[in-house]
């Protein structure tokens, strides 16, 4: 997913080539989504492509968001295993190693967990509540402190494209998948470059999709407050 990292994209291109290349592997494709970027963007993406055809862009017809360029990549994938990464540098190509070492070990999914975070102390304490929050209310045991970044199996990558789900909180629907799963611990770095892209009310609506996809809370709420308010207005006219 890329929106608006024209001064990471270089860096993280190469950096990206040199950790895969490393890897032992006959071939492999990377998936830039461009979820309509208004800087440079739009130009760099298609040149990395002239000069690798390893390299392949997808653009959208507007802002969707992470989740939605992360489906997108994860739908226009073709090979038998596949990374989720973010474009700003803070999941480090070089872990995608430690990644193929579990999934050549058998597990399917193989999820990154943040040791450290390098962010500043509001995203830091916003995230610590709601990563806890949602393990307390959803039915489903969602990793603290494990974010998109991770390497899932075809066999994953398929289950996960059946699901018919449309507003997908991605991390949430991996835990919930099941196969053989593992965490592996990495230090999440600061972004290499830029502003975060994730307004406050990105954020907002990703944590939304988390609660309202896995819980029951939401919903019961929502009743609650309706048979109140109509015991209420019941009463009003009583
Ligand atoms: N991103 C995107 N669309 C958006 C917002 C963000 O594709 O509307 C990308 C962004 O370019 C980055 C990734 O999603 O590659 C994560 O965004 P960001 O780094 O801003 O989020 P944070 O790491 O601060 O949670
Ligand atoms: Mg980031």
């Amino acid at each position: 997913p890329v929106f608006n990292e024209e001064e990471n994209l270089p860096k993280l291109a190469a950096r990206l080539t040199t950790a895969i290349a490393a890897l032992p592997f006959d071939d492999y494709e990377i998936i830039f989504v461009d979820d309509v970027s208004s800087d440079a963007t739009p130009s760099l993406l298609p040149s990395f492509h002239e000069s690798d055809s390893h390299i392949r862009v997808i653009r959208f017809s507007r802002n969707f968001g992470h989740q939605a360029a992360l489906q997108a990549g994860m739908d226009e994938s073709r090979g038998d295993a596949l990374v989720f990464m973010d474009a700003d540098l803070q999941d480090p190509p070089e872990v995608i190693a430690d990644f193929v070492a579990q999934w050549r070990a058998g597990y399917e999914i193989v999820y990154a967990v943040r040791k450290k975070r390098k962010e500043n102390v509001f995203k830091r304490a916003s995230y610590k509540v709601f990563y806890r929050s949602l393990q307390a209310v959803a039915n489903i045991d969602v990793p603290l402190e494990a974010g998109d970044f991770c390497l899932m199996d075809r066999r994953v990558v398929n289950a996960l494209k059946a699901l018919p789900e449309r507003n997908r909180f991605l991390r949430g629907l991996r835990s919930w998948i099941g196969f053989a799963q593992i965490g592996v611990e990495y230090e999440r770095q600061a972004r290499l470059a830029g502003t975060p892209k994730y307004t406050l009310g990105k954020l907002l609506g990703l944590a939304l999709s988390g609660y309202i996809g896995f819980s029951a809370l939401p919903l019961r709420v929502a009743s609650a407050l309706g048979t109140l308010s109509a015991l209420a207005g019941l009463g009003l006219m009583v």
